[in-house]
């Protein structure tokens, strides 16, 4: 009698491309649906109605028309190249953010099922890619890291270590509590040198989360490659506006996913 742990490495081994192939278009599914959620970002992290109304109604539509979308319009991916990135309607763009998510959610989800072995590190996986992709982009669209996204997945990254024991639950603990302090100082000390605010408050509870999931070895490492890749984009990119916030914590989901794909893929 096999357990589902053996059944699925079975399916694992046995029909690897079919499973990949399953793994990605899962993936681009779900990474749909985060789409949904990141456009619906700044109505949730105000909502007064509740979440799951908010996230259900109004029903998907175009932001330019506000036609509703049917059925065949709302496919992942296959919708958006039988549209040629165009509202049916009215014709305009459909912004291409919206692809780009479910792309970037379907690679990320085959590269965890690739690296992992054990059903549960998969899942946790897919739900830390998950919500740091909401995150980077609500950030960057919008300056904005909700608290209903950051502190679950703070929590969610201890309950995972403790299931687990890929990391220990101590430096979890130190962790979750390191990654917040280290840019709440970090806050301060430009506030009252500078006189000015370089980081926001979701900016450290997002580290406190990826400190609980990574623990505290973890940190430095985040935080160097989340300056270095913001400050080589902001070059590059040459903001025209100064005054506009610097969207922080999209670089910190950066380098926290790639700590966590590297750490895993080395060890
Ligand atoms: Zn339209």
């Amino acid at each position: 009698m096999n357990t589902p742990q053996q059944l699925f490495m079975m399916m694992r081994e046995e029909y690897s491309l079919l499973f990949f192939a399953q793994c990605m278009l899962l993936g681009a599914i779900i990474g749909s649906f985060l789409g949904m959620v990141i456009s619906r970002g700044p109505g949730l992290a105000q909502s007064e109605t509740g979440v799951i109304y908010q996230l259900s109604f109004p029903a998907s539509h175009c932001h330019h028309c506000q036609r509703t979308l049917r059925w065949w319009e709302n496919i992942p991916l296959v919708s958006w190249f039988l549209l040629r990135g165009r509202c049916h309607s009215c014709g305009e763009p459909i912004p291409g953010w919206i692809p780009g998510v479910e792309i970037i959610s379907a690679l990320l989800f085959t590269v965890i099922a690739l690296i992992f072995h054990r059903p549960l590190d998969i899942f946790a996986g897919w739900l830390l890619v998950s919500f740091l992709i909401i995150l980077s982009v609500m950030d960057w669209k919008y300056f904005l890291l909700p608290d209903m996204f950051t502190l679950p997945l703070l929590w969610m990254g201890l309950l995972f270590n403790t299931a687990t024991g890929s990391v220990a639950l101590s430096d979890a603990i130190i962790g979750a509590a390191a990654g917040y302090l280290s840019l709440w100082s970090l806050y301060w000390l430009f506030r009252l040198l500078m006189k000015k605010e370089a980081l926001g408050y979701g900016d450290f509870k997002l580290l406190a989360a990826l400190g609980a999931w990574l623990g505290w070895q973890a940190i430095p490492y985040i935080c160097i490659i989340a300056s270095c890749t913001g400050l080589l984009f902001a070059a590059s990119y040459q903001r025209r506006d100064n005054t506009q916030p610097f969207p922080f914590g999209s670089y910190l989901s950066f380098a926290g996913l790639w700590v966590f794909i590297f750490y895993h893929y080395s060890g």
